[in-house]
């Protein structure tokens, strides 16, 4: 969407083909019942002056600045986040504390006296933060987060994610000794009345008024290409399938489906489309009556036992959330698509949120429930395997084979990245696609520029 306004902009002419019925992808924002809900609470924080002018252009007053609340739930504690000194030495007691800095301490000098490369997830948490702290918080989290063990997750996920380099840092941090960073630790955050949603909700009327033209409900099926060019897009809407001619394509769909659709890939390539896959989410919206049920937005949900790894207040977001006298929760649960909790029942989820909530101490919420629902995000997190950047490049240098394409976005470039670099990269290609120029970077901006969000362990 950010693409096509700022093509539309320049006069282009656009079509966008949207498989859902409203525009925003992950970022979209769906109304029941006068609830609004996100699909997981989105907050926006950029770096880039120039996406944050777009944004507060087409906004104004529309964008809320919100203060963050969060905490981390373990062990029958809740931690503040981001963590502070005093609280966390309350809760983690003086002897466990003792006992992870010594974890932490024979981590450090093992590193030092024999360095390792960290290949995996664990390796790259261990050799920073200890086995104590990696076996409470990190390890057990990034199994319910992801369904595989923490030792077959690249520790590039945890590079690019965990912008605290070490348990060092985090002291030095919270003594006030280093600055901090700017996402881990930024209270507060951009966010429109309405819900995430009405950035790309604004962008959508933008582009028509621009005469651009938006498909919903369009799902694209496949690509037609000749000499090394798409010449046109196959479309499966209500009307059935037809085809639109093209002289570009930027394409936002999953960098695996998109690869097989521009045909010929080889069997090596099959197999890394194979290898790439990702996280799917089901989250349960529960409509409420009364008050908050919490001062925090979100609450972190690190233990296995519990079904979700997040719960979210969405009226803490914007007020504009839920209607008067009401509040919402949503209990976002990973999961894989057609797994038994992307497949059980509303009921059913419903029970186990309910009893989870129940033992974490949040009572009440049977009694206060108006309604509940659940939304589905098939394609949640892409999944860091091991050699996943070997899977990528193969995939990418296949569709930079033809020449008028560009694949961007988190799942068109296979990348866990924010808001903010997905819509930077569509203006990026926008540019591209008007100078007809280099197109390949455009998936790897802002690698290594301080994706900063140690929360994204929990997010
Ligand atoms: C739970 C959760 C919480 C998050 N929280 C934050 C946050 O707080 N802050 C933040 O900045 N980012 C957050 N993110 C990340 C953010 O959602 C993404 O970075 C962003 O949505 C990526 O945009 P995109 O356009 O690349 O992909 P998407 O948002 O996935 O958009 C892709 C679009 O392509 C469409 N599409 C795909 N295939 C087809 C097809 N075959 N035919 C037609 N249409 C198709 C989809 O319907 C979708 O509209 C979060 C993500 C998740 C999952």
């Amino acid at each position: 969407m950010t693409a096509a306004l700022a093509l539309t902009r320049r006069g282009v002419r656009v079509t966008v083909v949207e498989r859902e019925v409203r525009v925003g992808g992950l970022c979209g924002t769906h109304e029941h019942r006068g609830f609004r809900f996100d699909y997981g609470g989105h907050r926006f924080i950029t770096q880039s002056t120039e996406i944050d002018r777009f944004v507060r252009d087409s906004l104004g007053d529309q964008l809320l600045t919100r203060t963050r609340s969060s905490v981390v739930v373990n062990g029958g504690a809740r931690y503040h986040y981001p963590l502070q000194l005093d609280d966390v030495l309350a809760k983690y007691g003086v002897a466990r504390g003792a006992r992870a800095l010594a974890s932490y301490a024979r981590a450090n000098v093992a590193q030092r006296l024999q360095p390792r490369e960290a290949k995996s997830f664990r390796d790259w948490v261990v050799q920073r933060f200890g086995r104590d702290l990696y076996d409470t918080f990190f390890g057990p989290y990034t199994e319910k987060l992801w369904g595989i063990a923490p030792e077959t997750i690249s520790a590039d996920w945890a590079a690019q994610r965990i912008s605290i380099p070490s348990l060092n840092d985090v002291v030095l941090r919270l003594l006030g000794v280093r600055r901090p960073e700017v996402r881990t630790y930024a209270r507060k955050y951009l966010y429109p009345r309405l819900g995430i949603g009405q950035i790309f909700e604004n962008f959508e009327k933008e582009v028509a008024e621009n005469g651009g033209v938006i498909r919903h409900g369009a799902e694209v099926i496949s690509v037609r290409t000749s000499r090394g060019r798409v010449q046109a897009v196959a479309i499966r809407d209500e009307a059935g399938e037809h085809e639109i001619p093209c002289d570009a394509v930027l394409s936002t769909i999953a960098l695996p489906a998109f690869a097989r659709m521009l045909g010929s890939l080889d069997r090596e390539g099959e197999a890394s489309a194979g290898r790439l896959r990702f996280r799917a989410i089901r989250m349960l919206n529960v409509l409420l009556e009364g008050p908050p049920v919490s001062p925090h937005t979100w609450m972190y949900i690190s233990e296995p036992s519990y079904l979700a790894a997040r719960i979210q207040e969405p009226l803490h977001r914007s007020p504009s959330m839920a209607p008067p006298g009401c509040t919402s929760l949503m209990f976002e649960v990973p999961c894989e698509a057609g797994d038994a909790v992307w497949s059980a029942s509303d009921a059913q989820i419903y029970e186990r949120c309910m009893s989870d909530a129940d033992r974490l101490g949040i009572h009440g919420l049977r009694s206060r429930t108006i309604d509940s629902f659940s939304s589905f995000v098939r394609e949640g997190y892409p999944i860091y395997h091991l050699d996943y950047g070997a899977d990528r490049e193969r995939l990418l240098a296949h569709v930079d084979r033809t020449s008028n394409v560009i694949t961007c976005g988190r799942q068109g470039g296979f990348r866990y990245i924010f808001m903010d670099t997905a819509m930077e990269m569509g203006l990026r290609a926008a540019e591209a696609i008007e100078a007809r120029g280099a197109r390949r970077n455009i998936s790897e901006l802002r690698v290594g520029g301080g994706l900063i969000e140690a929360c994204a362990l929990t997010a």
